[in-house]
This record gives C-alpha cells, structure tokens and sequence, in this order.
C-alpha cells in the first residue's frame, strides 16, 4: 500500500493548470508536467483498501492501489506494467477521462479522493518517455483474419488485443487518420494529436494494417467484407447528432457542434477550409446549446478563436454542488462540474463563472435573423422542472420570462441519437436495438454470425474508457469464436 496513514497528513492536491490568459492563446496541453515528488505524495494517500471501490468503478477495472503502491516507491515501470494489464491506451483515460475510479475511492467517503487519473496519466507518460512502450508481436500467428471497422478507441482496443492473439488484423477508417472522436472531435488542447500517432505507430509496428479513406459498406462491399475475413468487429461509433428543429434552425451561422469541433482539429492539422465553409467564433456572440461537456469543448474552442461572448444554455436544472441522499457514495456524483473551459470563460469573458456564462431551465423557442439569413438572435423561455406521476419530472414555462441573446454564432451541442444506419448497419443488415444502436447478444455477437460490435456503435455516445472496456471485452470473444470455428 502507500504510505501508512498518509492519508492523514497529505491533503489531494489538483494538476497544476498553465494560467489560462496564456493557454486560451493556443491549443496546447492544459496541464503543466507533475513532478515525482508530486505523484509520489499523492500516491501515498492510497489506503489499499481490502475492498477497492475505485477497481469496481473504473469501467476497464484498472487496479489502481496496486499501480499506487509502486508509484508511491518510485517504481515507474512495474506500475506500468500494471495499468497495461487493463488497459490498452491510459495516455488518453488518463487525459479526459471523468474519472468514475474517483467518484469511487473509499477516502471519498469524508475525504477528497485519491488524484487517480493524474497518477495513471504519468505513470504511461514515463513509459513513453524511457522507451517502455515497445510493440509487442504475437509468438504465432493464426491463420484468421479480422476486420475492425472504425479506428476510436473500440476499435484500436479490439484490434490490438486480436492482434496479440495471434489473428491478421486490418482496421478501416473512413477518415484521412486514425483515432476517431479522440482525433477528430474532442479538441487539441485535451487531446494533443501527437499522442494518439504514437500509439498508431505501436499498432502499425504491431503489424496491424490500416485502411484509410474507405467507408466500410459503401467503398468496399459487405460481400467483400464478408468474403476476405473471418470475423468482422463493428466500432464505428455513433455520432448522429440530434437537432433543434425549432423556426429559424435553418438560418447562417447554427451548426453541430461536431462540424464546429472537428474542423478546428483540422484545421490545426492544417488542413485549408474553404472560405465559405469556415465556421469560426472570431469577435462573435456565440450561444452554445447543451449544457455538456461537448458543449463545453465549444465554450473552450471559441475562446481560443477570439468570441465576444458565449453563452451555454441548458434545459435541464442546475446540478447540485455536493451529492444529494439520492445519488450516494460509491455512484459516480452527479454535481456541478467546472470544466476547464468555464474556468477560462469566467476568466477571459469577466462573466461570473456558473451564474452568467451558463445558464440553466432554459428552452430554445426560436432563432431569427437578418435580411441575407444570418442568425443574428436567440429567443428561449426559462421553465420550471416539477415533480410528475410515477417520480417523472416534468417541465413548465415560467410566463414572462421570455428573453433574447444577441447570436453570430449557434452550436447545438445536444446529444447525439445513434449510430448512421446508412451505408456499412443498413447494407449489412444488422439488427437494431430499441434506441437504434446496433443490438448484440451478451457475446458482443450481432444478428449474423461472426459480425461482432463494441463501443459507442453498441452502446451509443459514451466514454473513452467504456470503448476500450467494449474494444477488450469483445476481443476476447472475436478470440473464442474463431478458435472454435
Ligand atoms: C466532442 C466530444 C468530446 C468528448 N470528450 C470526451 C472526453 O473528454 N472524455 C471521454 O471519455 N469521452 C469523451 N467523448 C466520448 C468519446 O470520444 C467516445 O465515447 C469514444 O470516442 C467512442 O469510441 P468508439 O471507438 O466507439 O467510436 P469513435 O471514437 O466515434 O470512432 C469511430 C470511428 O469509426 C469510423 N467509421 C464509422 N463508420 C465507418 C465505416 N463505415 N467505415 C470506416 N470507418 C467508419 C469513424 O470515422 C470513426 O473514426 C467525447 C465525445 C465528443 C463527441
Ligand atoms: S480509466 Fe478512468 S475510471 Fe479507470 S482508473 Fe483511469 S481515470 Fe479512473
């Protein structure tokens, strides 16, 4: 364990941030290097608990006091070891993951927890750093061959783990580079680009294959797919973005955050966008609807292209500050989050951090606009939630208390539906589930044999963490199925 009673002297300390009037300058790595000394104290509050909460809560079971301990002694790459026995990329869990191993941690209880995710991102890092991170090829290989179709984290966990294996692994990806919402959406300053290269090239030197440009059921057909492989893995993500279809929603200047998001990332890549495709917050009013976290990777960009002022709306009430009876420890707390951009909009826009910038009981009536068909207003109504039948909540508009924002610039940061079923889930003909993700047994197996999912394409929008949990866990049975097979 760590130190004993460590928890006793040495209170949780945060990362250090850079100070936000120089890092809303640019796109670059939010936080400053840890020190050793640093990770090494706050290793130390683990209280190696006989039942570690924190294990249970992490969706790839990461066994955090066992990498505790060794960070406590300094001994980096047994720690390593560790955390790779669970998890194939912690470089990115241990960038933007939530953190459920936290809301979990038994100090929690009375305590603040222990700094998990912080330890975990530089116990990897080192890794990086002193050339631990080599490929690792099978002994032998099978004689089967898999398709993973979508290369986000499910995919690349999926893949790696059936290339260990032993099986010929080719992953498709219809865009220009790997990495999924980690390359081309969550933005550069959470997720510098680099890291994700890094670990393609470990996969490619794996001997893993890569198939760029190619929309899997359109480019190359399900007879081909079905024809040159033995098992095919289905991570394509789900990223259908739901609308607002409210009067107006057709005006310049409202777009999905995504196409917001995902060209900042390539334009930092450099990549020319057209003229008249450039969605960009320079000197605008911006009103960012959802009250998300992708929501809030739009307050974070548009702040670094120079808004003038940014609003983030949300229908939903405000969450509470600390956890309510309902929502105990060891569940993940459901309280008010401060991301980092709302720390830098606060700071940047001299709005009042959680009382002017976001707004909360807020329905979006309608846009209107200017005589060429810009958006130029935002008009919403503030509601009321109440309690209903059955414990459902449901809302009221509160009368006169209509209002307007002035809006250049509109992002519907809402929530996303389901997976596309065009093109790859239609020709293929899989079966759907009740909320329009592709339905598999507990096997991972979809309608047809042999064609497996993971990741958000099963489960919809959800988490880094859950895709590599989903990635591994249908490796496994990718693995089982073509053994007897
Ligand atoms: C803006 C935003 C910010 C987020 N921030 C965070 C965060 O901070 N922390 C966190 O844990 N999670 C975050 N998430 C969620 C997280 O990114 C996703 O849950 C995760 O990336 C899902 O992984 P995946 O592999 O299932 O799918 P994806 O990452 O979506 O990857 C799917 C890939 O499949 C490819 N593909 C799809 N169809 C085909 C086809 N027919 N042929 C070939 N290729 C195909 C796509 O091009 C894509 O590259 C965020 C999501 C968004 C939208
Ligand atoms: S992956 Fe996420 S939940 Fe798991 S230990 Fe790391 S930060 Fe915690």
């Amino acid at each position: 364990m760590g130190k004993l009673g460590g928890f006793l002297e040495i209170p949780r300390e945060e990362a250090q941030k850079r100070p936000v009037d120089e890092r809303i300058k640019d796109y670059k790595e939010l936080y400053k290097p840890f020190t050793d000394e640093y990770l090494i104290q706050q290793a130390s509050r683990c209280m190696d608990c006989g039942i570690p909460f924190c294990h249970f809560s992490c969706p790839v079971g990461n066994v955090c006091p066992e990498w505790n301990d060794f960070a406590h002694k300094a001994k980096w790459e047994e720690a390593l070891e560790v955390l790779h026995s669970t998890n194939n990329f912690p470089e990115f869990t241990g960038r933007v993951c939530p953190a459920p191993c936290e809301g979990g941690c038994v100090l929690g209880i009375n305590q603040e927890p222990i700094t998990i995710k912080n330890i975990e991102l530089n116990i990897v890092e080192k890794g990086w750093e002193k050339g631990w991170i080599k490929p690792i090829l099978p002994k032998n290989r099978t004689n089967k061959k898999v398709a993973v179709i979508g290369s986000g984290p499910a995919g690349l966990a999926a893949a790696q783990q059936l290339n260990r294996a032993g099986h010929s692994v080719t992953v498709y990806e219809r865009d220009s580079k790997a990495g999924g919402i980690m390359t081309y959406g969550i933005p550069d300053y959470k997720i510098e680009k680099w890291t994700v290269d890094r670990r393609i090239k470990q996969l490619e030197q794996e001997e893993i294959k890569f198939v760029y440009n190619t929309n899997v059921g359109v480019d190359l057909s399900i007879d081909d797919l079905e024809k040159q492989y033995d098992a095919v893995v289905l991570a394509g993500g789900s990223k259908l973005a739901r609308d607002l279809p409210v009067y107006g929603r057709e005006l310049k200047g409202i777009h999905y955050a995504m196409d917001y998001l995902v060209q900042q990332n390539k334009k930092l890549e450099g990549t020319e966008i057209p003229a008249d495709e450039l969605i960009n917050a320079d000197g605008k009013s911006v009103v960012v609807i959802g009250g998300g976290d992708t929501g809030a990777d739009c307050i974070g960009t548009a702040l670094r292209q120079g808004a003038k002022e940014i609003y983030q709306i949300e229908l939903l009430e405000k969450p509470p500050l600390d956890r309510p009876q309902s929502n105990p420890w060891p569940n993940f707390p459901q309280v008010l989050k401060v991301n980092t951009a709302h720390e830098e909009a606060e700071l940047c826009l001299g709005g009042v951090c959680n009382t002017d910038i976001r707004q909360w009981n807020i329905l979006t009536k309608e846009f209107t606009g200017d005589e060429k068909g810009n958006v130029t207003t935002f008009h919403a109504v503030r509601v009321e939630w109440k309690d209903g039948e059955n414990g459902r909540k449901y809302m009221e508009e509160v009368p006169g208390t209509e209002f307007t924002l002035d809006a250049d610039l509109v992002l519907l940061a809402i929530g996303f539906v389901h997976p596309e079923h065009e093109g790859l889930i239609s020709n293929l003909g899989v079966e759907l589930d009740g909320r329009g993700n592709v339905k598999t047994d507990e096997n991972y197996m979809t309608s047809k044999s042999g064609i497996f999912a993971a990741g958000d394409m099963r489960r919809g929008q959800s988490l880094i963490v859950w895709a590599i949990n989903e990635g591994r866990k249908a490796a496994e049975v990718v693995d089982e199925f073509l053994k007897s097979n």
